[in-house]
């Protein structure tokens, strides 16, 4: 079935700020300055609600790179940012965090219109939390100390550690969620004093660049944050470049796979965000009034395009059918559209290419035996959308059941045992282990759950929320190491021993 998808007119809507801001012709931001790529190319910024061009941006390449390399080396060794007192670097952390507050009408026009998501979303969800990250890591600045270690080398000793910051930092995020992810990236590294190349997805740049302004307006030496704007080829270059000490990345599995390879040149540190399949557990006794709309939203944020998407749905036998009832019911009432359509709940897609990507894996878990509960198929009209799908039959080996599909597909399935065994090894039955759920008011079972699942996060009652305090990553090929609280700050830094032998 299909129907069409209303789109709105946003010029209307945009504020005076957004409407400049997309008006420009956007460079690389280099060394504090606007800058143009060396090849002078270009590519077109799309708003995927409706496929149309909204901005231009420079297709930065190897030589590009370079430069921004350069330019935060300089700044790292020779730059103040390190030498800054600790409080100074805090206050202008604190000052990025405020300006995403003041100028959160417009990141958030900015990232509806270049990633697809609901406005009200994007404003009170992903801008908030990304201020808040700038401002949670302004608190360490002035705390990253080490400590005072007694031993037993021979003679009499003073020994301590101290945390130095890495060095140049390359970050490489997607285009989910892109401006959530520049400030996981960005503020636990600025924090730590590293400086930094950052390059945002090819799909979604915006943000990006309107943070770097922002990061200047609040005091950031120039050379401390760089962002090249372009494809996988500006990516590559980053993760190959010798003088890169780290690389901290956002992103599909397959492209972690190729980053770890290319990063081993010269030994670079290597943090890595990856894809998840994640578990949801629906039991008899929950909420169900809000564990029903807890588990769809678990996949339908941001249309399925979120890395912790809660895509495998098991169901216990005895609430099985009205909660498979309930999810669909949820999914069809909501509304697709525009995400600056203050009635719109689920936005497009972010291309043609992931579209037809999720719509391939969606017919081959057809193909092996899954059947539509509800949903499907894409809308008429313009734009990347697809309708929140609900799937039925699905079994473990299938291609929906395995990969993460990155779109509105949820695949439900009955749990038909009690047996704690049996469901901690369907949960763990993935070569992803990022995030899990279990809806339950049983704490004993929930926490029992919660041990044996091997997974970085695991919410009980709840799914995707995320705190900049929570240490958040993945276990297995989800990916190396944590971001958030201190562990983002480890991330950043390298621990050195000094040990003063006193005769
Ligand atoms: P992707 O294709 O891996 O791209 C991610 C970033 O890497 C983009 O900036 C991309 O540039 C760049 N890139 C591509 N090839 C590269 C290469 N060979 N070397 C270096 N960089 C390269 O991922 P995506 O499709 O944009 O994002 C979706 C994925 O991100 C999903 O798998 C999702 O689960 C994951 N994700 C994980 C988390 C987490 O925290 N665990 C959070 C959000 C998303 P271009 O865009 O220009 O190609
Ligand atoms: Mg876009």
């Amino acid at each position: 079935m299909t129907s069409t998808v209303e789109l709105i007119d946003f010029k209307e809507r945009l504020s005076d700020a957004t409407a400049r801001f997309l008006s420009r012709q956007h460079r690389l931001f280099i060394g504090g300055e606007w800058v143009q790529p060396a090849s002078g190319a270009t590519r077109d910024v799309i708003d995927p609600a409706t496929g149309a061009k909204i901005s231009t941006m420079a297709d930065g390449g190897t030589a590009d790179i370079d430069a921004a390399v350069k330019a935060a080396r300089e700044a790292f060794e020779h730059g103040e940012w390190r030498r800054m007192s600790t409080n100074e670097r805090a206050k202008i952390l604190w000052k990025i965090g405020s300006l995403i507050d003041e100028h959160a009408e417009e990141l958030a026009q900015l990232e509806v219109l270049d990633e697809g998501s609901a406005y009200n979303v994007v404003k009170n969800f992903y801008v908030r939390l990304s201020a808040d990250h700038f401002r949670y890591y302004s608190g360490w600045a002035t705390k990253i100390g080490g400590s005072t270690v007694p031993v037993n080398m021979p003679g009499e000793w003073h020994a301590y550690t101290v945390r130095e910051p890495i060095g140049v930092v390359g970050q490489i995020i997607p285009w989910n969620v892109p401006l959530l992810m520049a400030a996981w990236k960005l503020a636990p590294a600025l924090a730590a004093g590293c400086t930094v190349v950052l390059k945002p997805a090819e799909d979604t740049p915006l943000t990006a660049l309107r943070i770097a302004e922002i990061c200047r307006e609040a005091g950031l030496p120039p050379g401390v944050l760089n962002v090249v704007t372009g494809d996988g080829k500006a990516g590559a270059a980053l993760v190959e470049h010798p003088d890169v000490d780290k690389v901290a990345f956002t992103g599909s599995t397959a492209t972690g796979k190729a980053i770890v390879r290319a990063a081993a040149d010269n030994l670079k540190r290597v943090t890595l965000e990856l894809g998840g399949k994640s578990p949801v557990f629906v039991f008899p006794d929950a909420d169900l009034e809000r564990a029903i709309p807890g588990v769809a939203e678990a996949v339908l944020l941001n249309s399925g395009q979120a890395c912790t998407a809660g895509s495998r749905l098991y169901i216990h036998e005895d609430v099985y059918d009205r909660v498979v009832a309930g999810v669909a019911e949820y999914a069809e009432s909501l509304k697709l559209g525009h995400g600056l359509d203050p009635a719109t709940h689920l936005g497009p897609l972010i291309s043609e290419r992931q579209l037809s990507r999720v719509k391939g894996i969606l017919q081959a878990g057809l193909d092996e035996g899954a059947k539509v509960y509800s949903g499907g198929g894409q809308p008429s009209g313009p734009g990347y959308f697809l309708r929140p799908t609900v799937l039925t039959n699905v079994k473990p080996g299938m291609t929906v059941y395995r990969e993460e599909i990155f779109g509105p597909v949820i695949s439900a399935m009955k749990m038909s045992s009690d047996d704690l065994d049996a469901l901690v090894s369907e949960a763990n039955n993935t070569v992803y282990g990022l995030a899990a759920s279990v809806w339950t008011k049983d704490l004993s079972l929930a926490h029992k759950l919660a041990a044996r699942i091997r997974a970085g996060v695991v919410w009980v009652n709840n799914h995707n929320q995320t705190d900049a305090a929570l240490p958040f990553g993945g276990y297995k090929q989800s990916g190396w190491g944590r971001e958030m609280g201190f562990s983002g700050i480890e991330a950043y830094t390298e621990l050195k021993s000094v040990g003063v032998y006193l005769g």
